[in-house]
């Protein structure tokens, strides 16, 4: 494989840096190095998505249909082809430069283009790419995480409405929402598939409660959603009564397409190599020659990670599904996000933990917050095992059993 940019897609690529030198607010950029982009706008508030600098950052990139440059053009993206977004996602990742797409931009509403109804793309696609209605996605509960099909939240038909009873968990950004796309259960008597249906559920309606969850690295991102007697009306049902099962892979599907370029990854470890060229002291402390060696090991993952992510996209330029291959590039970045974060706290030590006070790498607490926060890489999104599992049966035809 040619891994270089042909001539078309290297025009492309420089029409994008172009585009971020030029109009990427300065507001926006910290101190000139821009080590990779934050948060993703997946839990951002509404008001903080859609004013102040966020607001004219999100007409520059409306203006070019680069708010949701998958989508396709006739429902406001750019309808870029799988390459061009994946150099897109690259570049933004370089420059370090904030996405304002959510789970919105990036999940539902491509589900809601493949499954919805006119009425439905009329009523929901606007607001999600003008920033004014975030989503959040509601399908963990406490005894459905990897086996997301044992949903137990029940949706039970009233005339025009559902009434929805039960409890969600870990639902990123539900404390910001003001829409859930959720999995509920409709058929408890049908075999699990196929008892579950897709709702968007107005997460201000009676009935619903909103905890947040604090993490250890200090923030609360994600929440307990409560459900008591929330009516959903029936409208609001995505494709056939439980059918709901067969639309959530699909938007699994543009989960595992979102998982980018290993960029972001790739600027940390920039950060800590000059990080050792500027504090040789500390480095040393930490035992020069072992951190050499384990920054080289990194940075050779960091390259493998890059080609695993190629193979990805390639396989989506072709029309295929990744599917073990997704697991694989999952597993691996995110497993080498946690060695980056724990070589990154050794060689920073005490200073690293700092989260106050002036000096670029004290003042972030970079490593400290990035060390625990790491942690939660490989559950999110399947964990390490189940990616595992997929590779094992799906990619070696080792038995279930
Ligand atoms: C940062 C973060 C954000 C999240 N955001 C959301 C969100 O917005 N919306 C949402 O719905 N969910 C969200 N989740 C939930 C996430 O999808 C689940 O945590 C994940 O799928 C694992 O489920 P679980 O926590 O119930 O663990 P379980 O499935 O109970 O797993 C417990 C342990 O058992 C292992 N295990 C389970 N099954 C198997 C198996 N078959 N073989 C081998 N080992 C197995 C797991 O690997 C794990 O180690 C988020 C999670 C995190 C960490």
């Amino acid at each position: 494989m040619d891994f270089n940019d042909t001539n078309e897609e290297a025009s492309w690529r420089s029409e994008v840096r172009d585009f971020l030198e030029k109009e990427y607010p300065q507001e926006l950029r910290r101190g000139g190095r821009n080590e990779g982009g934050e948060g993703e706008g997946l839990f951002r508030s509404r008001e903080a998505n859609t004013g102040g600098i966020m607001k004219r950052w999100r007409s520059t990139l409306a203006s070019r249909g680069w708010v949701a440059p998958a989508w396709p053009k006739e429902y406001g993206g750019a309808g870029l082809d799988t390459k061009r977004q994946f150099i897109m996602n690259e570049e933004f990742a370089e420059f370090g430069a904030q996405n304002v797409g959510g789970f919105g931009v990036m999940m539902f509403g491509p589900t809601l283009i493949v499954h919805g109804t006119d009425e439905q793309k009329k009523e929901h696609l606007p607001g999600i790419l003008n920033g004014e209605v975030q989503w959040c996605q509601g399908w963990s509960e406490p005894n459905a995480g990897s086996d997301v099909a044992s949903v137990q939240t029940r949706a039970v038909r009233d005339g025009d409405d559902y009434v929805v009873n039960g409890q969600k968990i870990w639902t990123t950004g539900a404390q910001f929402a003001d829409m859930m796309y959720m999995l509920a259960r409709t058929d408890p008597d049908a075999p699990k598939h196929r008892g579950i249906s897709y709702f968007m559920l107005d997460m201000h309606a009676p009935g619903v409660t909103v905890r947040p969850l604090i993490t250890m690295a200090g923030s609360a991102t994600f929440n307990e959603v409560f459900f008591e007697n929330v009516r959903v009306p029936a409208r609001n049902r995505l494709g056939e009564e439980n059918r709901g099962w067969y639309i959530g892979t699909t938007t699994l599907d543009f989960e595992r397409s979102s998982i980018g370029s290993a960029v972001g990854i790739r600027k940390q470890l920039e950060g800590l190599i000059r990080f050792a060229k500027e504090h040789p002291a500390v480095t040393v402390g930490a035992g020069k020659q072992s951190v050499q060696a384990a920054l080289a090991d990194r940075w050779i993952e960091a390259l493998v990670a890059k080609m695993m992510s190629y193979r990805v996209v390639s396989m989506q330029s072709a029309g295929l599904i990744p599917n073990h291959e997704a697991s694989m590039c999952k597993l691996f970045t995110s497993e080498m996000g946690q060695r980056i974060a724990a070589l990154g706290l050794k060689m920073t030590g005490l200073y690293g933990m700092v989260t106050g006070g002036p000096g670029e790498y004290a003042a972030a607490g970079r490593y400290g917050v990035g060390y625990v926060a790491a942690v939660s890489s490989t559950i999110a999104g399947g964990t390490s095992e189940i990616q595992r599992n997929i590779m094992a049966q799906r990619g070696l035809g080792l038995p279930r059993d």
